[in-house]
């Protein structure tokens, strides 16, 4: 099905197709996607892009933070890059790779869902992650609006709003009082998360964070608006935005296959694959970028990771460009 993030700037593959084997086929098409195939294809690489269309931001309104474009629409800033990368001759096609092959000589077969098959000398991943939140009432229908997890993508826009922190982890403490530099009027509802230490509430009673205990059954929606947090007990606390820490999932079906390593993040936060600041995983051809490699980045750092990671996979290729030449000067 083509996604709205889609159909403005893609062309459909052909059935079956293979074509020619591009120097690098990018899998995901978001910031960190794009951000690589614009220096790609300006290094005068041949490059495809793979993407399914659903980048992770796609519920909100709008993007802050990019320097620039700073409240662009998020599938603005993605057609933007399109329209950017496809100007200088790269592909970028629909589709959900389902896997990636190493090939006995050198490079890579990628198969996806819809039947059709690609070749490459590289890969580079930039599939994003899954936000995972708890399963309440009212959660998921006002995500990325009033319900939300950045403070630094949605802490200007809600500022001093009446905001409610959902405990369900240890740093909810830290959440709170991070949420504090936004609103004057922060509770935090401790649900699931551990017990507070008596410092803990020290320091949120002195910053004047209220804590509400007890398990949150539902969050209250009123036409196109959050307007309360209810409690299992049946209490109803009016607040008019939701903030969550989700854990952070990076999506890696396609890469855990390869060989790579995946690690926790330090702040325990969500799983991510393990590479050197270059984004290259250690496995022979295979580079990550975006939110698979940190799962804390936004969108100026996604853009960047997929641009080092360009640069390190153009850097690889001249090597293995020069390496051939040689050979075949000295071939007898
Ligand atoms: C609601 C919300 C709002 C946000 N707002 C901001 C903000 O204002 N400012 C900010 O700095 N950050 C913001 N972020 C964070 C921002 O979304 C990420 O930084 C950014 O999306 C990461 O880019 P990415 O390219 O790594 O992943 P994504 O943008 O998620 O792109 C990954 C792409 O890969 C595709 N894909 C996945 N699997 C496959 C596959 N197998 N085959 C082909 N394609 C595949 C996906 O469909 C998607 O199109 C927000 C996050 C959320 C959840």
């Amino acid at each position: 099905m083509t996604t709205p993030a889609q159909s403005a700037n893609t062309t459909a593959p052909g059935p079956g197709d293979i074509g020619d084997r591009a120097d690098v086929v990018v899998v995901g098409g978001g910031l960190a996607g794009l951000g690589a195939a614009l220096t790609l294809v300006r290094a005068r690489r041949s490059v495809l892009v793979i993407d399914e269309g659903h980048p992770r931001n796609a519920p909100a309104a709008h993007s802050h933070g990019y320097l620039t474009r700073d409240g662009t629409p998020p599938l603005e800033l993605l057609r933007l890059g399109r329209q950017e990368v496809r100007g200088y001759g790269g592909r970028i096609i629909e589709g959900a790779v389902q896997s990636i092959t190493p090939l006995d000589d050198d490079g890579f077969l990628l198969t996806t869902r819809e039947g059709n098959r690609h070749r490459a000398r590289r890969v580079l991943v930039t599939t994003g992650l899954v936000d995972r939140y708890p399963h309440l009432p009212g959660l998921r229908e006002r995500w990325g609006r009033d319900v939300v997890h950045c403070p630094y993508c949605f802490g200007w826009e809600h500022r001093d709003r009446a905001l409610a922190v959902l405990g369900t982890g240890p740093g909810a403490a830290a959440q709170a009082l991070m949420w504090r530099q936004w609103s004057e009027d922060v509770v935090l509802f401790e649900h699931t998360a551990p017990g507070l230490a008596e410092e803990e509430r020290a320091r949120l009673a002195a910053r004047g964070v209220t804590v509400v205990p007890g398990e949150v059954e539902a969050i209250e929606v009123s036409g196109d608006s959050v307007v309360g947090v209810r409690l299992a007990s049946g209490e109803v606390h009016p607040r008019e935005v939701i903030v969550v820490g989700p854990r952070f999932e990076s999506r890696l079906d396609l890469l855990v296959p390869l060989g790579v390593q995946v690690v926790e993040h330090p702040l325990g936060i969500g799983r991510q694959v393990q590479a050197d600041p270059s984004g290259f995983t250690g496995v022979p051809g295979v580079w990550v970028a975006g939110n698979v490699l940190d799962v804390t980045a936004g969108v100026m750092q996604a853009t960047a990771s997929g641009v080092t990671a360009a640069a390190a996979l153009n850097a690889d290729l001249t090597a293995d460009d020069t390496e051939r030449a040689v050979l075949a000067v000295r071939a007898p």
